[in-house]
C-alpha cells in the first residue's frame, strides 16, 4: 500500500536524490516543508530554479558566476601571470577564503578518470590551453585533488603546457593524500600553495 499521497511521495523522492540524504531524512524534510507557510515553500522552490537558471560558467576561467565574467577575472588587481587550475568551483571558494592567493583560476569541472569514462576532452582543458596562447601567463599551478585522478590530470596537463615554455608547479602535499581540497582547512591549503614545486 502507498503510505503517502502522491504529491508528498514525489517531494520525498526529490529530497532523497540529494547527496547524503536517506529516506528518513527526506521524509522529515518533506513534512517540514508541508508545515511551513506557502510563501516559504515558494521561496525555496524559486531559489532552486533561479540558481539553476542564473548561475553559469565564466567565459574566461569556467568558474561559476551570474554574469559573463566572474568577480576574480574582472578584478584588475589580480595577478594575471599566474593561473591556479582546480577541479571544482568549491575548491576555488576554499582557496579564496585563505586570502593568500592573488592570481587567476581555471576550473576544469572534473578530473581525468578512465574508470569513470572521463577523458581529457570531457573537462575544460581546451579552454585552459586557449588562455595560455597569448603569452601573458608565466606560471600554472596544478591544484587538482591529491588522489589518483587529480595526479593523473595534473601530469597530463603539465605535459601539454611545458612545451609552451610556461612554468608548471604542483601544490605540496600539505593536503592529505586521497583527500578533497574542498575539505582542507584554510591553513593547510595556503601552505600547500606556498610549498608548490615545479613539475
Ligand atoms: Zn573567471
Amino acid at each position: 500500500m502507498d503510505y503517502y499521497v502522491a504529491p508528498l511521495a514525489r517531494l520525498i523522492e526529490q529530497f532523497e536524490k540529494l547527496p547524503g540524504i536517506g529516506h528518513k531524512t527526506a521524509r522529515r524534510l518533506a513534512f517540514y516543508v508541508l508545515d511551513r507557510p506557502q510563501n516559504e515553500a515558494e521561496d525555496f522552490a524559486d531559489a532552486i530554479v533561479s540558481a539553476k537558471n542564473l548561475v553559469r560558467y565564466c567565459t574566461v576561467c569556467q568558474n561559476i558566476t551570474d554574469s559573463e565574467i566572474c568577480a576574480v577575472c574582472g578584478d584588475g588587481r589580480r595577478d594575471k601571470s599566474v593561473i591556479c587550475v582546480m577541479e571544482s568551483p568549491k575548491d576555488v571558494i576554499s582557496l579564496e577564503k585563505t586570502r593568500e592567493y592573488f592570481g587567476l583560476y581555471h576550473v576544469l569541472h572534473g578530473a581525468i578518470s578512465p574508470m569513470d569514462d572521463v577523458g581529457p576532452e570531457d573537462i575544460r582543458i581546451a579552454e585552459l590551453l586557449l588562455r595560455l596562447s597569448d603569452g601573458s601567463v608565466q606560471e600554472v599551478i596544478m591544484a587538482t585533488n591529491p588522489n589518483i585522478e587529480g595526479e593523473a590530470t595534473a601530469m597530463y596537463i603539465s605535459r601539454l603546457i611545458k612545451p609552451l615554455g610556461i612554468k608548471v608547479t604542483r601544490i605540496a602535499h600539505g593536503v592529505p593524500v586521497g583527500g578533497d581540497l574542498e575539505y582542507a582547512d584554510e591553513m593547510t591549503l595556503s601552505r600547500a600553495i606556498e610549498g608548490r614545486r615545479e613539475m
